[in-house]
């Protein structure tokens, strides 16, 4: 479903002003989508003069750090919350409620800033001031570089900012797997390439820099902690602190690994489950007809799209196990 406000650029252009404080703002976790848009957006608004800078509500993955301008990220709370009562225009990238960005929502939800939802989940919750939604879009990026181009600013356009906007492309697409079948998002991905960025090496860069010590923990879980329950086409694996612990886990040590179940043909639906300090973080992933944001809204207090969801469980660590295969029982059948 696609939301755009009605004269979204004209509107959007009438605010920008270079005397206000625009503030871009990312969701918990961010991925290479959210990091990709964010990015891009900020640098193509730095070019065309205006003051603009980035929160996020939580660190982003250390294979992202490469990034063009990730150091500029804020994910300090104190100096979030400053940002949020300093800005004018505040941009929602790839996230469509403000309960994704966690600690930041309540500050996010009172602001006056006028907000711009640059997103392609389903269901904006949040009156703001435009939305650019649209689930048919392969990422929140490709939103961004056709938001760019709608507002005149394609010109400022360069290898880096190209570039940012190809890693959310290619992340949220799972490399071109999923969310990538409409021919404009290849036209969009041949503009990029026009700028001279360098697509094997974004892989290399965001695939191919992980430590030895997370593919170890990759060969434990599919060795030792992978279920699967063939009637209902399910996987899961339940991951306690400690054993993260054993691994040296990082942010981002995850990435990717909730997607390998689905290798096996006769598997759907793959979760895995991340304890934490205050609940065990859920991932979903699916093929096909299978649909992960409304099992995670029901049984997982979450979201996402219909084969790529996330949510979280308040439970002990040791009750998750049940708590999943009841909830798997139930919606899968
Ligand atoms: P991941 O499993 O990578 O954390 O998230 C997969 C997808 O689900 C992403 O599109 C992400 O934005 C969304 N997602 C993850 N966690 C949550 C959550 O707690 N609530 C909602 N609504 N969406 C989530
Ligand atoms: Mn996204």
């Amino acid at each position: 479903m696609k939301i755009l406000s009605k004269n979204f650029s004209e509107k959007l252009s009438d605010i920008l002003d270079k005397k206000k404080n625009i503030l871009i703002v990312g969701h918990y976790n961010p991925d290479g989508d959210c990091m990709g848009g964010s990015l891009a957006l900020f640098h193509t608004l730095t070019k065309a003069g205006f003051k603009v800078s980035i929160a996020m509500p939580s660190e982003y993955p250390a294979a992202l750090a490469w990034m063009p301008g990730a150091d500029a990220v804020e994910t300090n709370k104190d100096k979030a919350f400053e940002m949020i009562d300093a800005a004018d225009i505040i941009f929602y990238v790839d996230f469509n409620a403000p309960a994704r960005t966690e600690h930041l929502a309540r500050k996010l939800s009172e602001s006056k800033a006028q907000k711009i939802i640059l997103d392609h989940h389903p269901n904006p919750s949040e009156e703001v001031y435009l939305t650019f939604s649209d689930t048919s879009m392969s990422s929140a990026s490709e939103i961004v570089y056709e938001c760019i181009k709608m507002l005149g600013f394609d010109a400022y356009v360069d290898k880096t900012i190209a570039s940012c906007i190809y890693t959310g492309i290619m992340t949220d697409t799972l490399n071109f797997s999923v969310n990538s079948s409409h021919k404009r998002t290849f036209n969009a991905v041949a503009d990029l390439l026009s700028y001279g960025i360098d697509k094997d090496a974004i892989y290399d860069k965001v695939h191919n820099n992980f430590s030895e010590n997370r593919l170890r923990l990759v060969g434990y879980l599919l060795y030792e902690k992978m279920k699967i329950i063939p009637e209902l086409q399910f996987s899961y694996m339940l991951i306690s602190q400690k054993e993260l612990n054993q691994f040296n886990y990082k942010a981002g040590d995850n990435e990717g690994i909730v997607n390998m179940p689905l290798s096996v043909s006769d598997v759907q639906v793959s979760l895995i489950g991340i304890e934490t300090e205050d609940y065990i973080k859920i991932s979903l992933r699916s093929k096909g007809d299978a649909d992960v944001n409304l099992f995670s809204n029901k049984y997982f207090k979450g979201g996402g799209h219909k084969n790529a969801a996330g949510g979280r469980i308040y439970a002990a660590f040791e009750d998750a196990e049940e708590i999943v295969i009841q909830a798997a029982r139930a919606y899968l059948k």
